[in-house]
């Protein structure tokens, strides 16, 4: 072949794959090779070098509470026919990196070569939430905040801006962006390190549409063998352990979290963990390895157009799915019949993997308690300053009573707020046990907030205003004051 024509068929093979020109970025061009994570500043420079008018666009949605920009990329190569909406978030956690890191690589590689992104595919990415944590390298943000306790409330600058963004595009598939520790003090102890380096779950709050939560289990397992043909050790994400004495389980289904959040808005919603070994001489050793397996996932849900068509239906309808006719209100993990399950780990000193076998695995989403579903939510006048910023920050629809109003009413009664962390059932602190009182024809003052449940975030309204839950939003500074023992809570249940 003449130097020409080679040239030319280079040129080709270029076209084929829709190679656009290379981008200047601050990580190598083979990801897995990576070490070190990208900065605010290394991602703000990056993004406004890779920015394409009409195909890769960057905008400023918010700030963190110490100035940094929130930055969201959206990536759409399809115009109008791109009706699937993805969202993919990023390091809430500030010391958890990988999902930034492989959103940016993701980017570069399709600025590169755009015809990685399917045209259907309306693809928006926060690579980085909590600005602040990163700088800082902690979990928290600028304020000391968990974002990612954060999602009833929407207490925090971070937290708000992404759920504006998220009704905003409504997403029909929405991903958060975790690392969990490999090395923790109960693994170590036994000389061992949990088994995966990468792992994903599906949303699992029980107002989520069934139909949507046994999708995103399949998407989970269907993952595995793309994880092991890459080497990387997979499995769905879980917490707890180590086995066999430590309870091993999903991921709680009561916290509102980004993952639960999400799921509530109508999307298919997942959240990725990387598993880092903290001890480790150079923690960011394997950070490629971790990014190359947070892309494989990523591109997995994407799946082919069939898969986006069947997850968007399913999204649009679990939007549209009336509510159930009870709500749960205590829900827990437990081991039906006690199954016995082999779990991996890794022996440190010789690398070897073992099975330890254990029945502590709870993997069954027990229900305890349900309430039947109201009609709508009633807040006292006495405490509607208090509620107005999250009925605001939440998106819901509510109206305040001009006038009294004759309701028929259920008042609510809170016994005592649990405050330790319960050891023997694995739980969280600050439960809310309470009493309903007996339905009465009241009427309410003018001033009283009533939030309709006939409205198209009802299960977002239920998630922050139900009283009965037993996590519920009364564990939270501002909140907690409202509620004395043995006093009704300000949130009443209208039918
Ligand atoms: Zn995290």
């Amino acid at each position: 072949m003449t130097g020409g024509a080679r040239f030319a068929s280079l040129l080709l093979i270029l076209a084929a794959a829709g190679f656009a020109g290379s981008v200047q970025a601050p990580f190598p061009a083979d990801h897995r090779t990576l070490r070190q994570t990208v900065s605010y500043d290394q991602m703000s420079t990056f993004l406004s070098a890779v920015a394409r008018p009409g195909f890769i666009t960057v905008t400023e949605e918010g700030r963190s509470t110490q100035g940094r920009k929130l930055y969201l990329v959206r990536l759409n190569r399809g115009g109008a026919k791109a009706r699937f909406k993805v969202l993919y978030y990023a390091q809430q956690h500030g010391d958890e990196v990988a999902g930034k890191d492989a959103q940016l690589t993701l980017i570069r590689d399709i600025a590169e070569h755009p015809a990685l992104l399917p045209e259907d595919v309306d693809l928006y990415l926060m690579p980085m939430l909590n600005p602040d944590g990163a700088e800082a390298h902690t979990r928290t943000n600028g304020t000391g905040a968990d974002l990612n306790r954060d999602h009833l409330l929407l207490a925090q600058p971070e937290t708000r801006t992404l759920h504006r963004v998220a009704r905003r595009i409504r997403p029909h598939l929405a991903v958060d962006s975790h690392e969990f520790g490999r090395d923790g003090d109960g693994y170590t102890k036994k000389g061992w390190t949990a088994w995966p380096i990468i792992t994903m779950d599906a949303a699992n709050h029980p107002l989520i549409p069934e139909a949507l939560k046994t999708m995103g289990l399949a998407a989970v397992a269907s993952a595995a063998p793309l994880q092991a043909r890459a080497g990387h050790a997979y499995q769905r994400y879980t917490v707890g352990g180590p086995p066999p004495d430590e309870e091993i389980r999903p991921s709680t289904s009561e916290v509102d979290d980004g993952r639960n959040g999400m799921g509530t808005l109508g999307a298919l919603s997942f959240i990725i963990e990387a598993g880092v070994r903290h001890r480790a001489a150079d923690p960011q050793a394997d950070l490629g390895e971790r990014v190359d397996g947070y892309r494989i996932l990523y591109r997995h849900l994407l799946g082919d157009r069939s898969w986006r068509e069947r997850v968007r239906k399913q999204a649009e309808q679990a939007r549209r799915e009336p509510l159930p006719p009870f709500i749960a209100t205590n829900t827990f993990w437990a081991n039906r019949g006690g199954k016995v399950i082999p779990v991996k780990v890794i022996e440190t000193a010789t690398g070897r993997t073992l099975e330890v076998p254990t029945a502590n695995a709870m993997t069954d989403l027990v229900v305890k308690g349900s309430v039947p579903t109201p009609r709508a939510y009633a807040i006292d006048p006495i405490a509607a300053a208090r509620f107005l910023p999250v009925l605001e920050a939440q998106g819901l629809r509510w109206e305040t009573l001009a006038a009294p109003r004759r309701v028929r009413l259920e008042r609510v009664r809170l016994l005592r707020l649990e405050e330790p962390y319960d050891d023997l059932y694995q739980r969280y602190k600050d439960r809310q046990i309470v009493e309903r009182q007996s339905q009465a024809e009241v009427d309410l003052p003018a001033g009283t907030l009533i939030v309709p449940l006939d409205q198209d975030l009802a299960r977002r309204a239920i998630q922050v205003l139900e009283p009965c839950l037993l996590y519920g939003l009364y564990g939270y500074p501002g909140f907690r004051e409202l509620a004395r023992p043995g006093a009704d809570l300000p949130v009443s249940r209208l039918f």
